[in-house]
C-alpha cells in the first residue's frame, strides 16, 4: 500500500532500508478490484457454462502473496455487457454465503476474467451426488439455511438471482455453502420486478409459472427456484423431471402439478419447506426471511 501515501521530505532524503529497495512500485489500480493480467496464472478447467469457462488458478496480490482462485472467462465476444453486469452485481455483495469476487482483469478489446475465491469442494450438485450415501438431513438443513440466508441478503439488496439451482451453490466445507453464478442476476431500477428482455436458454424446470408465461422475475420467483434447489438436495441430486417445452410445462403447473415427493426426501420437509415455495401465486409464497424461520423449525 506504499504507493497510496505521499512521502514526507525526510523520507525522500533518507536512503531506503534494504526491504524498501524495490526498483519500481506497481501502478495503483484504478479500482481496488482491477488486476493486471500478469497477476493471475491459469490452471485446470473446473467448469463450463453458457458463456465461458471456469478455471482454477493462482493470483498474486500486491503484497506478493499467492493464493488459489477460480477464474471465470468470457468466451463469446457479444456477451460483454452481460459479463459486466455480473461483475457489477457481484462487486456490491459481501456475505458469508455468497462467493467473493477478488479481482477483475479487463483489457480493452481483449479477454475479460473474473477472479473469485476458490471453493475446492465444488458444486453442491456434484457434492450431494458423490456423497449421497452419507448425507444426513441435518447437514442438508444447514445448507438450506445458508442458502436462505444468502438469498435473504440478496432480497435486502434487491438482487434477483434468476439461476438458483444446486449447480450454482458451492461447498465451502462439510457445514457451509455459498451462492454463486450471478450471470442471469438483475437489480431492477424501480419496483421489485424484472421483465425478461431477451430470449435465451433459461433453466425452465427451476422457474415459477409467471417467469415462463410473462418473463416476470422477482424475489418470489427466486423463492420458487429455492424450493426446486431444496428438492434437488433432499432427493440427493435427482434431476427435476418436468417437460422441456415451455407451453407444456406451463399448462402442467397451472393444473397444479408439481415435482413429487421422492425418497429419500423427508415428507415433513417436502410439505413444510418445499411445497410452500411453489404456490401458483407469488404472494402465496414465503419471502426469504420467512423461509429462514421455516428451516429453523425443521432443525428443531
Ligand atoms: P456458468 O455461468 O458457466 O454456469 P458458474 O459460475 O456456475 O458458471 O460455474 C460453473 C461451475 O464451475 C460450477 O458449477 C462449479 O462446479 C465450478 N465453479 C465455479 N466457481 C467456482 C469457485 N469459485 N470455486 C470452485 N468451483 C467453482
Ligand atoms: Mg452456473
Amino acid at each position: 500500500n506504499q504507493g497510496s501515501k505521499t512521502k514526507t521530505l525526510s523520507e525522500m532524503l533518507l536512503p531506503p532500508l534494504a526491504a524498501e529497495r524495490i526498483p519500481q512500485l506497481p501502478p495503483l489500480p484504478t479500482h481496488p478490484l482491477q488486476l493486471d493480467k500478469s497477476a493471475i496464472r491459469f490452471g485446470i478447467k473446473i467448469g463450463e457454462g453458457n458463456y465461458g469457462e471456469v478455471h482454477r488458478g493462482l493470483m498474486t496480490d500486491d503484497q506478493g502473496q499467492t493464493k488459489t482462485v477460480a477464474i471465470k472467462t468470457l468466451k463469446a465476444v457479444g456477451q460483454v455487457d452481460d459479463f459486466k453486469r455480473e461483475v457489477d452485481i457481484m462487486k456490491k455483495l459481501k456475505h458469508r454465503n455468497i462467493v467473493k469476487l477478488c479481482g477483475l482483469v479487463e483489457s480493452e478489446g481483449e479477454d475479460m476474467y473474473m477472479v473469485m475465491e476458490y471453493l475446492p469442494m465444488g458444486s453442491l450438485k456434484d457434492y450431494i451426488k458423490t456423497n449421497k450415501e452419507h448425507m444426513k438431513d441435518s447437514s442438508l438443513l444447514k445448507f438450506a439455511m445458508d442458502i436462505a440466508e444468502g438469498m435473504d441478503y440478496l432480497e435486502q439488496r434487491r438482487v434477483i438471482h434468476r439461476d438458483l439451482a444446486a449447480r450454482n451453490i458451492l461447498v465451502a466445507d462439510q457445514h457451509n455453502v455459498k451462492i454463486t453464478d450471478f450471470g442471469l442476476a438483475q437489480q431492477p431500477n424501480r419496483g421489485n420486478y424484472y421483465f425478461r428482455q431477451t430470449q435465451r436458454a433459461l433453466p425452465l424446470p427451476w422457474y415459477a409459472p409467471e417467469c415462463i408465461e410473462k418473463g416476470k422475475f422477482s424475489h418470489k420467483s427466486d423463492v420458487w427456484s429455492y424450493g426446486v434447489t431444496c428438492w434437488e438436495m433432499f432427493t440427493r441430486g435427482l434431476e427435476p423431471d418436468l417437460p422441456q417445452k415451455p407451453e407444456t410445462l406451463l399448462q402442467l403447473l397451472k393444473n397444479g402439478k408439481r415435482l413429487n415427493l421422492k425418497p429419500p426426501c423427508p415428507p415433513n420437509i417436502y410439505l413444510m419447506l418445499i411445497r410452500p415455495c411453489w404456490d401458483e401465486e407469488p404472494s402465496g409464497r414465503p419471502n426469504f426471511s420467512e423461509v429462514i424461520t421455516i428451516v429453523r423449525e425443521q432443525q428443531d
